[in-house]
């Protein structure tokens, strides 16, 4: 399997500011905002696109549902953001290593994150 540079995040080779960690996922700021918030929760195993995942991950993509929620909570918008999942090139999935986008911070309707996360 390809490592990706959220391998490297995730294993501690580059140095980078968790906002949250656990035993099965780290979260980090994204080095390019495309909101006022916008964070990433990154499983620490490193599955390369969300198709494929299997049965066995079920426990850990629910995992990675309940950190966004919490880590939401904590940075002040747990009553308005919205998680985007790109998988694939043609959805715009540049890592291939799966993470959640965490976007909040402007508006999320009538356009703005409505289409995705641009
Ligand atoms: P994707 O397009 O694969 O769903 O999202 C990848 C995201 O990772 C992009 O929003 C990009 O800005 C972010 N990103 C890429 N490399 C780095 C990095 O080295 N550090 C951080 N913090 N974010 C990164």
């Amino acid at each position: 399997m390809t490592d990706t540079i959220f391998g490297k995040i995730t294993r501690g080779e580059i140095p980078t500011e968790f906002i949250y960690e656990d035993d099965r996922c780290v979260v980090i700021r994204d080095i390019h905002p495309q909101a006022p918030t916008h964070v990433l929760i990154i499983p620490r195993k490193p599955i390369p696109r969300l198709v494929d995942a299997d049965d066995g991950d079920s426990a850990l993509l629910g995992h990675l549902m309940l950190v966004a929620g919490r880590v939401a909570e904590q940075l002040g918008v747990g009553d308005g953001f919205r998680l985007v999942v790109n998988n694939g090139e043609a959805s715009g999935q540049t890592v291939f290593h799966l993470h959640l986008h965490v976007l909040a911070g402007r508006t999320l309707v009538e356009g703005g994150l409505a289409n995705g996360i641009g």
